[in-house]
């Protein structure tokens, strides 16, 4: 049983014939539970009713393995067996609330890694909105972008996307300011499109009825478009997709996504034959442009995007198109918002050239904390430091779960 339990918390399921596997001594990032699917789960601790009290706990803000967790014993007692130290593999290490009450989360993952989430309530409706990370940096270079900085230095499994969103569900509820936490974007840390299988194995866990029990129109999963097949491995992923178009003009697109190797048009192709497969209210699309000011805000740039955007709606069932004025960064200095006008003009033209789309202009929130879009970063030095606390705690006989107990805030 022990070792079946092993294998079926493990991605490698090559560990289901290896007899003389070793149980793991740390929730490490092969660790697989919260993504883990409920059929398995409940194989795994011996019944439904042991799976959902697991459930129960995590819905209710709290690790499975913690004494006063709803945790049936059985269910508790097979997770223990397995050498399992935390069902959640992150912990909360510090949350910035902005003056608007966007909340930046610092989310402290069990190899010492980090990256940041951001709790986004709506100024108006009872709703609030994760942006949520995907890989720890990236590696698309957006000219405008801070975590652009850091290089990539390794994709988020699916448990640790999904800890985030377990993280954020906690402080969402216990904030007195904060509407309920219904909606997920993919736009944090990292490009989705870059790490697709375990982006769409975490949206997949994100709508089951069993786990967590979002709506899939809830959620937005975004990518810059490193390459035509990033889209089309998108195509079946449980949610809206969307893209950083950001210019229509490829010259023009190059200087702001440095690592762009495709034109536009191929791009697009790439989209389309995602869409096209998708069931009809599956389809509808949100385009995205950063605008700066001199750069990519002039009429006619907006012109070429409407023009260029045109295709889409004749497949998407509808089109967004969000305008997000930059956002000042260490990284970009140079690059300015531009003025209300000029944002103004650059909608209006999109709305006269393709008055199918919806465009709407996007409100900054959260800049005071550096909450922003475009504004997450982590400073490379802090990631070799927390990796070098990791490998002092495993040294010293510690496990990542332990410094994790200390740093954890519910
Ligand atoms: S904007 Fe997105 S895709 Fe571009 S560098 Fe930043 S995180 Fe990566």
């Amino acid at each position: 049983m022990r070792a079946l339990v092993l294998a079926l918390l493990l991605h490698d399921t090559s560990a289901l014939s290896t007899a003389t596997l070793k149980p793991p001594k740390l929730a490490t990032a092969s660790t697989q539970t919260l993504a883990l699917p409920f059929a398995e789960l409940s194989e795994l601790v011996g019944g439904t009713g042991r799976a959902r009290s697991i459930w129960d706990a995590v819905r209710s803000g709290q690790e499975p393995l913690d004494a006063d967790a709803p945790t049936t014993v059985g269910a508790r007692r097979v997770l223990e067996a397995s050498g399992l130290t935390a069902f959640v593999p992150a912990c909360l290490e510090h949350k910035d609330e902005a003056a608007d009450g966007t909340t930046k989360l610092l989310v402290r993952l069990a190899d010492g890694l980090a990256v940041e989430a951001v709790l986004i309530p709506h100024a108006h409706l009872p709703r609030t909105t994760l942006c949520i990370s995907s890989q720890v940096g990236c590696d698309q270079g957006c000219r405008f972008c801070a975590t652009a900085r850091m290089g990539l230095v390794r994709n988020l499994t699916p448990d640790e996307i999904l800890a985030q969103f377990v993280i954020a569900s906690r402080v969402a509820a216990q904030s007195t300011r904060m509407p309920p936490l219904t909606n997920i974007v993919f736009m944090g840390m990292g490009d989705a499109g870059r790490n697709a299988i375990n982006v769409k194995l975490a949206a997949t866990s994100l709508i089951d009825g069993e786990k967590f029990r979002m709506a899939r129109s809830k959620i937005t999963i975004s990518t810059v478009g490193p390459s035509p097949d990033c889209f089309r491995e998108l195509s079946d992923a449980d949610g809206m997709l969307a893209w950083s178009v950001h210019a229509a003009d490829d010259a023009l697109r190059k200087q702001l996504v440095p690592s762009a190797k495709y034109t536009v048009d191929e791009l697009r192709a790439g989209l389309l034959d995602a869409l096209k497969p998708r069931p009809a209210r599956q389809r509808t699309l949100m385009l995205a442009a950063t605008l700066i000011a001199g750069v990519n805000d002039s009429p006619e740039d907006a012109r070429r995007l409407a023009a260029f955007v045109s295709p889409i709606v004749d497949v998407a069932q509808k089109v967004n198109v969000d305008l997000i004025p930059v956002n000042p960064t260490d990284h970009a200095p140079d690059f300015l918002r531009p003025s209300d006008d000029a944002l103004e003009l650059f909608r209006d033209a999109i709305r006269e050239v393709e008055p199918r789309v919806h465009v709407a202009l996007r409100v900054t929130r959260g800049d005071d904390k550096t909450a922003a879009c475009g504004q997450l970063h982590i400073q490379r030095k802090s990631l070799s430091e927390a990796r070098a606390v990791a490998a002092a705690a495993v040294d010293a006989g510690e496990t990542p779960r332990l410094v994790l107990r200390r740093k954890v805030d519910r």
